[in-house]
């Protein structure tokens, strides 16, 4: 048995530094906005190389809080055009649309990430910026797409909620290379809390300054409220707790990628396509790792065939964004490559604390079908 993921076991290995984190906020007596918050958003800002973050709620209260701040600060306005992937989880398409900028899908190239050679084509006169995924925990094309951004004026953000720690061979890290980045720690993403939480990080102190605002009711000064903002703080028990898990962080990913790997190895079904290792390893973090099958029969009969030899898997994304009901007519256009990987992929087991049995054992089921 290998179940898809086991949160239990993925935080056994923190279980003595976590409870510490946990007893040391709890005798503080000091629960919000208070020296963990700020000790971990200053790790995390040193650990990816930006000089602010901002901790926030969640994942995408860090993706519309970043957005909304550069509406405030007048460098976006309501309506605007932002390119996001046609592949991505919903969140991504959610946080463009709660503060009135539009989302444009952009189709995804073979690895999944969003295809710069399709930038041009999918520009009007009222794109104002792109917002990349990095998707499943792989780094986009980020050379292209900068250079693509800044040739044409446009605003880079970043949505890192899959990729802590994928970095260029250059050091370059995830939530470096625009103008903002939204991070989560959902207790399921390679740095997880034990519940919900989430940053934004930036060079731009403006930007910090804004976000740390709009997610405190808009308020830089008590009682003094510049912006209609909203309540969106990470607490101090989940920032102790990540402060605690933040030095693995590096070591986890390794281990991902080792398994990674050994999957891409060692996967010999020929009715399995695998994805491809980037040519530098530290650009990927395998937040999931997606096989694709020829069509939608054999995915559904292999995660069948899988399901009862115990092996769990799931399917990021079953349903892309332009389909869901919530945007039903919003997106013209068709989106053929998001539809078709849609239909035809595949997460299979992918967590640090398998063991070399679990992942023999899931290489031999899908070699077995
Ligand atoms: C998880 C995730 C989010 C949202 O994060 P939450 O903390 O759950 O709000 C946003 N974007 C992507 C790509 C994600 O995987």
């Amino acid at each position: 048995m290998v179940p898809f993921l086991d949160l239990k076991r993925l935080n056994e290995p923190y279980n003595d530094v976590l409870r510490q984190a946990a007893i040391d906020v709890a005798d503080s007596g000091w629960f919000i906005r208070g020296r963990y918050g700020e000790r971990f958003e200053q790790a995390f800002a040193e650990y990816c190389g930006v000089k602010y973050a901002v901790g926030v709620g969640n994942g995408l209260d860090a993706l519309t809080l970043m957005l909304r701040a550069s509406m405030e600060l007048g460098r976006l306005h309501a309506g605007d055009e932002i390119l996001v992937p046609s592949n991505t989880y919903i969140a991504t398409i959610l946080a463009v649309s709660a503060v009135g900028l539009k989302p444009v899908l952009v189709e995804p190239a073979e690895n999944f990430n969003m295809d710069p050679k399709r930038l041009k084509n999918a520009c009007s006169a009222k794109t104002r910026g792109i917002l990349v995924v990095h998707l499943y925990g792989r780094l986009c094309a980020m050379d292209e797409i900068c250079e693509f951004a800044n040739s044409h004026g446009m605003l880079l953000f970043e949505d890192c909620a899959q990729a802590h720690g994928a970095r260029l061979c250059d050091g370059r890290s995830a939530g470096t290379f625009g103008s903002a980045a939204a991070f989560s720690f959902y207790p399921t993403k390679n740095l997880g809390a034990l519940g919900d939480a989430g940053m934004v990080l930036t060079n731009d102190m403006d930007v910090a300054n804004v976000v740390r605002a709009l997610g405190n009711y808009g308020s830089e000064q008590k009682y003094v409220n510049k912006f209609k903002g909203v309540n969106s703080r990470l607490d101090e028990m989940q920032a102790a707790l990540l402060l605690a898990k933040l030095p693995h962080l590096d070591e986890s990913n390794e281990r991902r990628r080792k398994i990674a790997e050994r999957y891409c190895r060692e996967i010999t079904n020929s009715k399995v396509l695998l994805p491809e290792l980037p040519g530098s390893p530290s650009e990927h973090v395998w937040h999931v790792f997606i096989i694709r099958l020829k069509s939608e029969n054999d995915r559904d009969d292999l995660q069948r065939f899988l399901e009862k030899r115990g092996v769990g898997t799931l399917i990021h994304y079953p349903i892309p964004p332009h389909l869901q009901v919530a945007y039903a007519g919003e997106f013209g256009g068709e989106y053929p490559v998001a539809e078709a990987m849609a239909k035809t992929i595949l997460s299979i087991p992918m967590s640090p604390v398998l063991t070399d049995d679990d992942v023999s054992e899931v290489i031999g089921a899908i070699n077995a079908f």
